[in-house]
């Protein structure tokens, strides 16, 4: 018999699954299609179950800096796991990565582990509570931190808008702890502090924004965060789940210490390069704050799963082997992809800006933001139906996207000569579906 087609098995995932899917995105919804369905990946490859091999820009959301299947970090987990698969108990490798992530970022004095992106922001924000003895958290429109109830709040218009449920089942009072400000706007956080400055226990920022697509801070922006918080004795915590480890060594706070100031986030989370791939994420910070975590502090957090030691391993392995050499490849190759982009683009006469924090990068298109935007509303303002055709073009030729325009590209350190080649050689033809959208 042969093997099922990706048509064939979305249709039997859409019947078990709801929308065929274990998280949305995936679903190809923006897009439209049928989702590829994966059966392995190698360096900067994936294949379909139709046998078919796409260079992959998703990177598994992220966490695949060094390439897929890295033969350091399969090693390192086929051998925890030949010595047992969770122990939920102390285990030496875990107080190696916490050390190996406190190498590496200044501000992190001590780190607990935890399982997931969402699990460390919310646990981050409850340990703000706590330390604070305050309620309100401050994001920002267009910031994802996850799924947990009070961050799935979204803007309401205005300034200083206590957010409305950004899904269903998140009850008004919840989300009307969370006050959603414009990006990069610090007269809205300076009027925010003015208005609530002594209920607001923290500020919760994407290092660099990229789950809107992406959109770099202003310079300054986080450091000034972190001034006016201070000043009101808040707290910033620093998402880096998406940024940490991959944008630089010290994530995104290592690539501003020197350029945009200096500045300590009180807190900052972890997730994706910290797992190397596997299940693992964390929050860190201040030793001060830090215990006020369970068993030595009030505020209580936990998890079966978490430091799982076959996970553990995969994360200590990656950070391991991501040295210099690694993020000088990272963003010469997000240099050439994305120049080569956009001069494809330019090419068929596409008006669009690349938008890049480091080596991660996006791009909107239209007129309208040919010249870069810097908040949710300048990319909703984009004419982001040229993306779908763009995004067809380059699978049909063998390119994995990220299925939305406002994604991230990730790129790794497995993205040769000859895989950008295969990127190169399938632009022209979707840059022209994008023109013709
Ligand atoms: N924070 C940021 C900045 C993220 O990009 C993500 C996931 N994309 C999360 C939190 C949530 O992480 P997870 O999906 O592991 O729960």
């Amino acid at each position: 018999m042969n093997a099922p087609t990706n048509d064939e098995l979305f249709a039997r995932a859409r019947a078990a699954i709801p929308g065929g899917v274990n998280s949305p995105v995936r679903a190809f919804r923006s897009v439209g299609g049928t989702p590829r369905f994966l059966v392995s990946a190698r360096g900067a490859y994936v294949t379909d179950v139709e046998g078919r091999e796409y260079v992959d820009l998703v990177a598994g959301w992220g966490p695949a800096i060094l390439g897929h299947a890295d033969p350091r970090v399969i090693e390192a987990v086929t051998d925890a796991a030949s010595r047992g698969l969770s122990f939920g108990s102390s285990t030496p490798a875990e107080t190696e990565l916490a050390e190996l992530v406190e190498a590496r970022v200044a501000p992190v004095e001590q780190l607990r582990l935890v399982s997931t992106g969402t699990e460390a922001t919310m646990s981050a924000i409850r340990l703000a509570r706590g330390f604070t003895g305050r309620d309100l958290l401050v994001k920002f429109a267009g910031h994802y931190h996850g799924h947990s109830d009070g961050l799935l709040a979204e803007a309401g218009s205005g300034l200083a808008t206590f957010a409305l449920p950004g899904s269903a089942g998140v009850p008004a009072g919840i989300a009307a702890l969370t006050l959603v400000l414009p990006y990069n706007d610090l007269d809205a956080v300076r009027a925010a502090f003015a208005e609530h400055g002594d209920r607001i226990a923290a500020v919760i920022v994407e290092a660099a924004a990229a789950n809107m697509g992406v959109v770099p801070p202003e310079p300054g922006f986080n450091r000034a965060l972190v001034e006016l918080a201070h000043a009101n004795g808040s707290l910033v915590i620093s998402d880096e789940v998406l940024t940490g480890f991959r944008v630089s060594a010290a994530g995104w706070w290592g690539l501003e210490e020197g350029t945009a100031g200096e500045y300590s986030p009180d807190l900052l989370t972890f997730g994706k390069v910290i797992g190397g791939g596997m299940p693992v994420a964390a929050l860190g910070g201040r030793a001060d704050v830090m215990q006020q975590l369970a068993p030595l502090g009030p505020v209580y957090q936990a998890g079966t799963l978490s430091g799982n030691p076959v996970a553990v391993a995969a994360g200590v392995a990656t950070l391991r082997s991501a040295d210099a050499a690694v993020y000088a490849h990272l963003d010469a190759a997000a240099a050439t992809i994305s120049s080569e982009v956009s001069d494809a683009l330019a090419a068929e006469g596409v008006a669009h800006a690349v938008q890049r924090a480091g080596n991660l990068f996006s791009f909107v298109f239209g007129e309208d933001v040919a010249s870069g935007v810097r908040d949710y509303g300048g990319v909703q303002r984009q004419e982001a139906w040229r993306y779908p055709p763009f995004f067809h073009a380059m699978l049909d030729a063998g390119v994995s996207l990220p299925p939305s325009v406002f994604e991230a590209w990730f790129v790794t350190a497995a993205h040769d000569d000859a895989a950008i080649g295969r990127i190169v050689d399938a632009l022209p033809a979707a840059a022209r579906a994008a023109a013709s959208a």
